[in-house]
């Protein structure tokens, strides 16, 4: 058994945020890009290497694989067009 009795604090301010954030990973993990080359499909994606997918770092709307958008291995922040391109208008 577990000891219990641990006094647990009421607010935990960094858990919620890292929470909060996974789960916009989760809603959001699509790529978006215009020809996804992944063969795993659009909502695949691997935790690192060229098919990790990567969140709009403007927007967290949109999403790629690295690959997708020709981004390299270590590439850790990306913008969609909609962000990155403000003369780009897509739909
Ligand atoms: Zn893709
Ligand atoms: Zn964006």
């Amino acid at each position: 058994m577990a000891i219990l009795g641990i006094q647990i604090p009421y607010r935990l301010p960094t858990w919620e945020d890292n929470g909060a954030y996974e789960a916009l990973l989760r809603r959001h993990s699509r790529c978006n890009a215009s020809e996804c080359l992944y063969h795993g499909g659009r909502e695949q994606a691997e935790g690192s290497g060229p098919w990790q997918l990567l969140l709009c770092s403007s927007c967290a709307a949109e999403g790629t694989h690295r690959q997708c958008s020709h981004l390299s291995n270590t590439t850790a922040t990306w913008e969609c067009d909609g962000c990155a391109g403000p003369g780009y208008q897509h739909r």
